[in-house]
């Protein structure tokens, strides 16, 4: 079982893609819906209209989550995508906050399974995100300089 999104897919039909997300793009070819993984509207609508943030969110879809067996969720999961891998899909990219993160993380830690987002091999998920490894730049590599380094540098310049 993968996470992705609609858009990575395009127009492409492709096996075992099943929606999470409440509606889809209107490009989309996807035709199996699981519905119990998609936020309620009255969540759905709170967030859009920023009644909540994403803490309240969490907290809101997780209380939705526990509703639910992960086990009978896999178990369905799995029947929908016949001989094919089930792939979740919701409209939101990598970089943004997506409630797929939260449906993938439950049922990690409900099943003791592994979902990673698809072509993110090795990527964690935290608070609803993708959680990739911070990117360090110069300004990082300079303040992670020893002292003794520091020095020699100085020496350098004299
Ligand atoms: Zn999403």
């Amino acid at each position: 079982m993968k996470t992705s999104y609609f858009s990575k897919h395009g127009r492409r039909k492709f096996k075992g893609a099943i929606s999470i997300a409440v509606g889809q793009p209107k490009y989309v070819v996807v035709k199996t819906v699981y519905g119990a993984l998609a936020p309620s509207w009255n969540l759905l609508q709170d967030y859009r209209n920023d009644n909540i943030d994403e803490d309240e969110y969490i907290e809101r879809f997780k209380k939705q989550l526990a509703k639910l067996s992960p086990s009978v969720v896999h178990q369905d999961l799995s029947r929908l995508a016949g001989d094919s891998e089930p792939i979740l899909l919701c409209h939101c990219g990598t970089e943004d906050f997506c409630h797929r993160h939260l449906v993938a993380e439950w049922l990690e830690e409900k099943l003791g399974i592994k979902i990673p987002e698809e072509e993110e091999n090795g990527i964690t998920r935290a608070e609803g995100y993708l959680n990739y490894p911070e990117q360090l730049d110069m300004f990082d590599i300079i303040r992670m300089r020893t002292e003794d380094e520091q020095d020699e540098l100085a020496k350098e310049d004299e």
